[in-house]
């Protein structure tokens, strides 16, 4: 009877631990997490902390004993694994006991990077990554009358903080090196768009600026940022993005670049070691490079993946790529693909209201698309974008072309978004 291990329980560590008990229902699963939770979804701790959802509202799949039954599974929780050693397949725990495995599933995902700041204990200052994290911010603004934030880092995750601190009505800065708002994703017209729109809901924007140090003061810190301007806050929340927690791996033994590398199966470099989800750097379908993609959707497809193998079957997962669907002070915001590539730019739509799209054509067509406004078109637009990563030649399907006539878009300009450019 084979012995699996998965280290991890969020999304990946979930759909690998089911996916071996669909395919093996006798094999012993153990799976270790470092806390008591069942496995939530961290995209919705923004929802917690903002008490739109009620604190059971973010476990998808049930309570921990439920999930134990159903999967008939051996938990080792509250306790954070330090070591899995490749040879002698051994996982260590931080008290010392230690488990065999014959296969293991890497499921840990990434944490908020907390670098240390002149003036700010990272303990003192608030993050958004785990159940942890959100239940200290809401303890914090139930507990306090704060008048001010300063949130550094105009990330996806920082975007949803700025709009819950916003709504409980603290004057709000929201800063980033960056020069715009979400650069990795969004076009310079979008960018500015959305700060337009950001401003005026009253947060201020700090673009071009890094938080340098801060003072204490009595009731919060005077920040000093890149820029030499000073911001007065009563909080700090750090959203600079996650390190992945590859800390219980050994570098001489399995191959780790940002994140551990993988295949399609979800095979490691070392033998009968798997990993999927945020820890994992995987294929990416548009650079056909191998890439860290941090989606829940993705988590998924690779733990079932790597879940499958690990119990003899033959899964197989191509890949992602970048893409965010994000809903914020009430807007739409999809970016598909990589905002640098170059070609024909297309636009519909009036920027400042209703729906936009702002889509970039290449050679083998499209390469990248915002849009603003309205998520009801992103599936039709991600799926064409998908099939010519996969195929080189798509058209989109008179299914999801009515989709977007619906929606707003004219054929004509349907048509611009199959087409190609030369130059
Ligand atoms: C605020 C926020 C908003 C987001 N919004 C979106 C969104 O809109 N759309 C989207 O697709 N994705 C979103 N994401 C990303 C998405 O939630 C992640 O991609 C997904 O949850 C990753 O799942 P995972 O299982 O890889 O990692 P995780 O959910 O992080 O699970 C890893 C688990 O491993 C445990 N662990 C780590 N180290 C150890 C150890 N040494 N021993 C034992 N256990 C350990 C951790 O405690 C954790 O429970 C968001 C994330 C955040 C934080």
């Amino acid at each position: 009877m084979a012995d699996y291990a998965v280290i991890g329980f969020g999304c990946a560590g979930y759909y690998g631990a089911k996916t071996i008990r669909e395919n093996d229902p006798v094999g012993n699963i153990t799976v270790f997490s470092e806390h008591n939770y069942s496995p939530y979804n961290p995209m919705l701790t923004t929802y917690y902390v903002a008490g739109k959802i009620p604190f059971e509202g973010m476990f998808p799949f049930g309570d921990m004993e439920k999930i134990k039954d159903e999967l008939k599974l051996n938990l080792v929780t509250g306790r954070k694994v330090v070591s899995v050693d490749a040879e002698t397949k051994t996982v260590k725990m931080e008290d010392g006991e230690e488990f065999k495995f014959d296969k293991i599933l890497i499921a840990t995902g990434a944490s908020a990077f907390a670098p240390t700041f002149k003036g700010l204990d990272p303990s003192e200052a608030f993050y958004m990554r785990t159940l942890d994290d959100a239940i200290k911010l809401k303890n914090a603004l139930d507990e306090n009358n704060y008048k001010s934030a300063l949130v550094v880092g105009a990330s996806m995750v920082g975007i949803k903080v700025v709009e819950l601190l916003n709504r409980k009505g603290i004057k709000t800065t929201f800063a980033d090196m960056a020069p715009r708002i979400f650069p990795l994703a969004a076009y310079e017209s979008v960018s500015k768009e959305i700060e337009r729109r950001i401003d005026e809901k009253g947060v201020v924007m700090a673009l071009g600026s890094a938080l340098s140090e801060a003072e204490k003061t009595e009731n919060g810190y005077i920040c000093t940022m890149s820029d030499g301007k000073k911001v007065e806050c009563d909080l700090i929340v750090l959203c600079i993005g996650t390190r992945t927690n590859v800390s219980m791996l050994n570098p001489r033994q399995i191959k780790i670049n940002k994140g551990v590398i993988v295949d399609e199966n979800m095979r490691t470099s070392c033998e009968d070691i798997y990993c999927a989800g945020d820890v994992s750097e995987g294929g990416e379908l548009q650079s056909k490079t191998s890439m860290i993609i941090g989606l829940w959707a993705n988590a998924a497809h690779q733990g079932v993946t790597a879940g499958a193998n690990m119990a003899g079957g033959t899964a197989k997962f191509d890949g992602n790529f970048m893409h965010n669907i994000t809903h914020f002070m009430d807007m739409d915001f999809i970016g598909f693909g990589d905002n640098r590539l170059t070609g024909k730019r297309i636009v519909s739509g009036d920027i400042t209201k209703g729906l936009y799209v702002e889509a970039v054509i290449g050679e083998e067509g499209l390469v990248g698309v915002n849009i603003l406004d309205n998520y009801r078109i992103s599936g039709a637009v991600k799926n064409y974008l998908y099939r010519i990563m996969e195929t080189g030649n798509a058209k989109i399907s008179p299914i999801q072309k009515g989709i977007l006539i619906k929606e707003g878009l004219k054929p004509s300009f349907i048509e611009k978004l199959e087409g190609r450019y030369n130059g």
